[in-house]
């Protein structure tokens, strides 16, 4: 039996992927574009500037203000230096930049994709070179569209390099975060870096050069998850780039205005909005996942108005509620009102409260540990005039710059002498000194020694007591393994 038309599969199955069209985005200028420059000029010199910071920590640590020291797994940033074990401050701060994003889409939409991501920074830096080296957007579109010849395979592969030579400067600087960055520039030159060195930064300019100089608005579009995320942040009272379309439709040039029955609106249709677009889309089709917020659409068309001499924000920053409000008639709401609202308060409460949180760990914590592991294999071992020892490592964490001087007793246990595995036995004492270098931690093993009549199995603590004038002992409680008392008694009996 013959399927109807309506459900027959068609003959050839629509592709699932669309080529490229290239995208020439016009030069424009404007205060939005201003702000960009501003912006990528910001980010480009924290990114690079911060591996040159210094800052000073004595003599046993590192002098580099932000370091993520792989080898001796500490991080450090500014004042503060974490351990592998205090992760958790960066998952905080992981946190915080996470909520940030949301609180800032919330506010005014993707402006992180507009004006911050590393991907919209490089691109536009790209688009720049584009500019230099091939001319504006009608230039490159007749060269993009020319047969190659020599001329455009030179002028292809003097581009290609200069993409080069700035992928190799941006992305290759991102090892400098690692280790102390004027010492590893030195080794990068004369090759006696580390082969990690080499290959993250041909990684690195790799991608680059290929995001940034070839992918583009790919990356934005299909690549990148943030946009798909932020869809369900944005709401109807984040700040959107929108085409009033109440007030620029009908569309149509000058010289269709004036041969036309009825006025037109304030569009001209002269596309430089779509020209200047860095990922190719026309805002008046409405709101679309291609649009970075990026503005560039608001200068471009503020020009066109301008010319025509018709009021500026034709295409302008707008939330739903306040598009509804002017296609109305009404006045929109004041910037204040649609920036201060519960949701985005209660994001900054949040990014706060976590922030004042890690701010009061960080003054809270420790910077000398101890931690005890009891030797349970065997758990006590009795010695020949019947007196118990036990065996413990110890381990003692100095996170501060200068080498600690600890005197280690053992409280709650009447009579006990210690030693450590550098001493005989014979040398037991009360307390033990041990030295714990700057900003690393020592393991310990010791041993303590109880009498017979005071030995039996209870908890007691170990303190390790600093004898500088900070101090700030550190304790920690554990347990002394010993015979019980009645099968002390019965092997005494036993042996009577
Ligand atoms: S539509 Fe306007 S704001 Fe959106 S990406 Fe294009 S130029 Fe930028
Ligand atoms: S720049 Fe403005 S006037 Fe020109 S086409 Fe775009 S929206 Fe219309």
């Amino acid at each position: 039996m013959n399927a109807p038309d309506s459900i027959k599969p068609p003959n050839k199955p629509a592709p699932l992927y669309a080529k490229r069209t290239a995208v020439f985005p016009k030069k424009t200028d404007g205060p939005f574009r201003r702000f960009k420059w501003a912006v990528m000029a910001v980010c480009l010199i924290i990114y690079w500037g911060t591996p040159w910071l210094r800052w000073d920590r004595g003599p046993f640590a590192p002098h580099q203000a932000v370091l993520v020291d792989l080898e001796h797994r500490r991080f450090y940033m500014f004042a503060i230096e974490i351990w592998p074990q205090e992760f958790y401050f960066v998952a905080g701060m992981l946190i915080m930049a996470g909520i940030g994003l949301f609180l800032v889409t919330s506010a005014v939409g993707r402006a992180w994709c507009g004006y911050a991501c590393p991907q919209t920074v490089w691109t536009d830096l790209y688009q720049h070179v584009d500019r230099l080296i091939d001319g504006d957007r009608n230039a490159q579109t007749r060269l993009q569209n020319a047969p190659w010849g020599a001329a455009k395979t030179m002028q292809r592969l003097f581009k290609w390099t200069v993409y080069l030579g700035i992928a190799f400067c941006t992305g290759g600087a991102w090892i400098f975060y690692f280790a102390d960055a004027p010492t590893l520039q030195r080794q990068f030159w004369t090759g006696t870096a580390a082969p990690v060195a080499y290959a993250a930064t041909g990684i690195l300019t790799f991608t680059t050069f290929w995001l940034g100089g070839f992918m583009r608005e790919q990356v934005c579009i299909y690549m990148c998850p943030w946009p798909r995320i932020q869809t369900a942040m944005l709401d109807e009272n984040s700040l959107t780039v929108t085409y009033k379309h109440w007030r620029g439709e009908p569309r149509g040039s000058l010289k269709e205005a004036k041969g036309a029955a009825t006025p037109l609106g304030d569009c001209i249709d002269c596309h430089q909005c779509v020209a200047v677009c860095p990922t190719g889309i026309d805002i008046r089709e409405g709101a679309q996942i291609g649009c970075i917020t990026c503005a560039l659409c608001i200068d471009a068309c503020d020009k066109a108005m301008d010319s025509v001499g018709r009021p500026r924000g034709l295409i302008d920053y707008c939330t739903l509620i306040d598009a509804d409000l002017e296609a109305s008639g009404k006045p929109a709401r004041p910037a204040l009102k649609v920036l201060f609202r519960p949701r985005t308060i209660a994001y900054f409460a949040i990014w706060g409260g976590i922030g004042a949180a890690l701010l009061f760990m960080l003054g809270a914590r420790e910077r000398l540990t101890i931690s005890v592991a009891r030797e349970r294999n065997p758990e006590f071992v009795q010695l020949s005039g019947g007196a118990v020892r036990n065996a413990f490592t110890v381990n003692l964490r100095n996170m501060q710059d200068r080498p600690r001087a600890l005197r280690i007793t053992a409280e709650n246990m009447r009579g006990a002498a210690l030693y450590s595995d550098e001493m005989a036995s014979g040398a037991a004492q009360r307390e033990l000194a041990v030295t714990v270098p700057a900003d690393s931690m020592r393991r310990v093993r010791l041993y303590v020694v109880v009498p017979a009549e005071q030995a039996r199995p209870h908890a007691f603590t170990f303190v390790a007591q600093p004898t500088d004038s900070v101090g700030g002992a550190v304790r920690r409680e554990t347990q002394f393994m010993a015979p019980e008392p009645e099968h002390h008694d019965d092997k005494h009996e036993e042996s009577e």
